[in-house]
């Protein structure tokens, strides 16, 4: 069968609000659209505010971010980090650019999150850190990972790269750690193309933030009028994005509420529909439990085998919807292997990794949209 055009993309970025004006405004009027201009500042505050954060840092990106907590974790060659294999690159990445070494544990059976219960035996004399990822933007058990961190004196990082606005027992994510990394990559629900945010909920951390920020230099303090010149004072980089792209994201954070109910519609829409399926156990939908409340960042859908899920993304395909699977699971992965260990099986790991399949989710989706790939879906299964 011929390969039809794409009609339904997986992503879509989309424009929503004062983004193109902002960015006319940043240039003419504010003359600055270096980093740490306005409206990286009107971002930072926006998210203060909405998270409940004491500070936020606008970054490059979510990895810049993760970096950041890296360096301000103080993370030696050898140190371990506790974290899920199911996870995108940057999670070890941003720590093994340190030397540190990753220690992967497999993930829940319901919500793909880092399996709490496994967290406490994977600590050794090395350990630093243990690094949740909120997958799906629904919460890891923050509770009992914040209790494993202190009775053994680690650091916590959340990468909340997927969970802008989500929150766990009335906590925005991001905000319960040492150490929050969010993302506005364009396939995440806030969007400025490439952009991220790290939030720091301990005031010890601030300062030296800044400085790592800005390559390494007190020049936040200068500005401040703190210091009567600038210098060298600590390792970092430049981690301070463009206020041209601040611009675009502040018009993205004005209207928020908006997008996340869009994808939480979305998301509503794509668990009707596919509950029959559910029920005759063709396949399983996501899980999210009582505690959490969620921001809709993604749709996916388990299937029984990885056979199955070839055939049915190639079927949707056939029919112009792009549907995607996820992580390779980096304890699998060529430097996954080489810079970390396991500890323990990872089976959930290896089984969503197979059986996995992310739905079309984006802004300007329509619930027409929404129907059409429930329906191939259901076809899928009827004729199968
Ligand atoms: C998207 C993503 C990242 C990376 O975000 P960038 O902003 O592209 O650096 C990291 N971790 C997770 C879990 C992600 O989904």
């Amino acid at each position: 069968m011929a390969i039809n055009k794409i009609q339904i993309p997986f992503n879509k970025p989309f424009i929503i609000g004062n983004e193109l004006s902002y960015i006319t405004q940043a240039v003419m009027e504010n003359s600055h659209i270096a980093g740490d201009g306005p409206f990286t500042k009107k971002c930072e505050a926006w998210l203060e505010k909405r998270l409940g954060c004491r500070k936020v840092l606008l970054t490059n990106s979510c990895t810049a971010a993760l970096e950041m907590s890296a360096m301000l974790s103080d993370i030696q060659p050898g140190d371990e980090i506790i974290m899920p294999s199911y996870t995108f690159v940057s999670t070890a990445n941003s720590f093994v650019l340190r030397g540190g070494v990753p220690v992967f544990v497999d993930i829940r059976r319901d919500t793909f999150n880092i399996n709490e219960k496994m967290i406490e035996k994977a600590i050794t004399p090395r350990t630093k850190a243990i690094l949740p990822v909120h997958y799906a933007g629904v919460s890891c058990e923050m509770d009992i990972i914040m209790d494993i961190a202190k009775r053994h004196k680690l650091l916590v990082i959340e990468d909340t790269a997927q969970g802008i606005m989500s929150a766990y027992r009335g906590c925005k994510l991001g905000t319960i750690g040492h150490f929050g990394a969010c993302s506005f990559h364009e396939t995440k629900n806030i969007i400025s193309g490439e952009g991220g945010a790290l939030l720091i909920n301990d005031k010890k951390y601030f300062e030296r933030a800044e400085i790592i920020r800005e390559k390494g230099t007190n020049r936040s303090k200068f500005f401040r009028g703190k210091v009567d010149k600038y210098t060298w004072v600590d390792i970092g980089s430049s981690y301070l994005p463009s206020d041209i792209i601040a611009a675009f994201l502040y018009a993205q954070m004005e209207k928020a509420d908006r997008i996340i109910a869009k994808r939480k519609l979305i998301y509503d829409l794509y668990m009707k529909k596919l509950q029959p399926l559910a029920e005759k156990n063709y396949l399983k939908l996501p899980y999210i439990p009582d505690d959490c409340s969620t921001n809709g960042h993604m749709f996916y859908i388990i299937t029984r085998s990885l056979k199955e899920r070839k055939k049915l993304s190639l079927f949707l395909r056939e029919k112009g919807i792009s549907a995607v699977f996820h992580y390779v699971p980096l304890h699998s992965s060529p430097k996954g292997k080489l810079y970390g260990r396991t500890c323990g099986k990872l089976d959930v790991t290896n089984m969503v990794s197979s059986c996995l399949l992310r739905l079309p989710v984006y802004y300007g989706m329509t619930e027409k949209d929404v129907r059409i790939v429930t329906d191939c879906i259901t076809d899928f299964y009827k004729f199968d």
